[in-house]
């Protein structure tokens, strides 16, 4: 029988700490002290409290405790693997797609996750918070560029920003008139729940502009009950809530897995959204899978889940040309003994269950 860590007094932020609690052993002291010298280390009390410290391969683990892994760099692996700096116009502003910026307003988050494709960036000691003026200055950018719809504030998690910071940030956007959508991407309802206070919440709703709140999330553990609580205030307040997922090698990369994520995010009323390939951030390479696995996955997926659950497999190309939908594809044109069947048959379809079709089907 498994043993489940109790739950620490506070966030975890050095190795020492974490062989404290258990969740390393000594022996892997030396490096994790490298890797933390590199890379921000942080693992919330409810975070620590749902890793079984029994278990070598935990899924949980996997995604916060550092590993020797991390020390070394896979050809391809790159800072800035999603080209963030190269469509940055000024500081704080990511302005990729025509309609719609990134708006990086900290570079703090609750936990530091180890396949982070920002992990150069955020953590104490990389870069600052934006001054007053570099904000003012991101403010002065979304205003007099009229075609830009939606704002995501990411970062960094928006939702270490106070209550009172929050309200302020979402009050001077919805102030400008083209915007109408601010989409806030956060780890914290699952990571830290108790921060998603009710003053939280009233401060992420705001006239002028309709909020959603994109919850990150990869394997259905993380949705604890004190994580569902969270999610319900932000539901029940009305904040439309999608949610992105990484595929992980030892986390999410099986079919059973990947169901119950995509339920669990289902029955909070989380809309499934994003399933993202692993970026190309250096020393992350152990928790890539390849493409091909994960669109034997979604296909998995679409064989047992309802449309309800499911997300779209994306892939951001490196250097910034955007996010691409790396899924598998169920259509393809018939071939030519196919087509002799029937003059109108021109298409080869696949189901679930992974037997094909043709289309238009023989009269
Ligand atoms: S919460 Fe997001 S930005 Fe922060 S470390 Fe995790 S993946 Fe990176």
């Amino acid at each position: 029988m498994s043993r489940i860590n109790f739950k620490p007094a506070a966030t975890l932020r050095e190795p020492t700490e974490l062989v404290a609690q258990g969740l390393v052993p000594v022996e892997d002291l030396p490096d994790l002290e490298k890797v933390a010298a590199r890379y921000a280390v942080a693992v919330t009390p409810e975070m620590a409290a749902l890793i079984d410290p029994d278990d070598p391969d935990d899924p949980i683990a996997r995604q916060f405790i550092p590993s020797a892994g991390e020390l070394l760099t896979q050809p391809g692996e790159n800072a800035d693997p999603i080209g963030d700096h190269a469509h940055s116009p000024v500081a704080g502003i990511v302005h990729r797609y025509p309609d719609r910026v990134l708006f990086k307003l900290v570079h703090v988050c609750a936990v530091y996750c180890r396949f982070c494709f920002r992990r150069e960036m955020v953590g104490p000691g990389k870069a600052t918070a934006l001054s007053e003026g570099a904000y003012r200055d991101a403010l002065d950018y979304i205003r007099t560029h009229s075609q830009i719809w939606e704002v995501i504030l990411t970062g960094g998690d928006p939702l270490m920003l106070s209550p009172r910071r929050l309200a302020e940030i979402m009050a001077d956007l919805a102030a400008i008139d083209h915007v109408k959508i601010i989409r806030i991407h956060t780890r914290v309802p699952v990571a830290d729940p108790a921060r998603v206070s009710p003053e939280m919440v009233t401060a992420l709703k705001v006239e002028g502009a309709t909020t959603w709140l994109a919850i990150h999330a990869n394997h259905p553990r993380e949705l604890s009950d004190p994580a569902r609580s969270a999610v319900a205030r932000l539901a029940d307040a009305g904040i439309p809530l999608v949610s992105q997922s990484v595929l992980l090698r030892g986390v999410n990369d099986n079919a059973a897995a990947l169901e119950a994520l995509m339920r669990a995010f289902v029955e909070c009323r989380i809309k499934p959204y994003y399933l993202h390939h692993g970026d190309l951030a250096p020393g992350t390479g152990h928790l890539r899978t390849t493409i091909e696995h994960g669109q034997e996955l979604m296909r998995a997926l679409r064989g047992r889940v309802s449309g309800l659950c499911q997300p779209d497999y994306v892939l951001d190309i490196p250097g910034g040309h955007g996010k691409a939908p790396v899924g598998p594809n169920y259509l393809s044109h018939a071939n030519s003994g196919e087509r002799e069947l029937s003059s109108e048959t021109r298409y080869r379809i696949v189901d679930y269950c992974g037997d094909v079709h043709l289309y238009p089907p023989k009269p």
